[in-house]
């Protein structure tokens, strides 16, 4: 590995602590990805398309690392920006993956809308039959 490679790496691992730090704010701010979406068939696919743009800043990241690699600086901060977009993407397809996980094993109350376990007769919230 040449030392342009590495300088860059040396880099992203001394920024990864603040990622981290700052991945719990992302993910409580990727609500809105799933938002108020019912339909499992939405939600996959909104895992799609997260994934298939995931896909392309993987892709983006490997050409500031190649570019380093043939000494073309991709500015000091391309990098830091990718790397926090793909935080907040894989973030948001958890938060999606979760909204199905609970759609799976809830049923919606026909009157008052609360999501209500996939067996219980009364809606907790509104006492409507279900
Ligand atoms: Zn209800």
């Amino acid at each position: 590995m040449d030392d342009r490679v590495r300088e860059l790496l040396e880099r992203v691992r001394s920024t990864a602590v603040d990622l981290g730090e700052a991945a719990g704010t992302t993910a409580r701010s990727a609500g809105k990805y799933a938002g108020q979406m019912v339909d499992i068939a939405k939600l996959n696919m909104k895992i799609f398309d997260l994934k298939s743009e995931i896909a392309d800043l993987l892709k983006d990241v490997g050409q500031v690392v190649y570019d380093t690699h043939h000494g073309r600086e991709a500015g000091e901060g391309a990098l830091d920006a990718l790397l926090a977009q793909l935080d907040e993407k894989n973030a948001a397809v958890d938060e999606v993956k979760e909204r199905i996980a609970v759609l799976r094993n809830a049923k919606e109350c026909p009157s008052c809308g609360n999501m209500c376990g996939r067996d219980d007769h009364f809606c907790k919230e509104c006492g409507a039959q279900l």
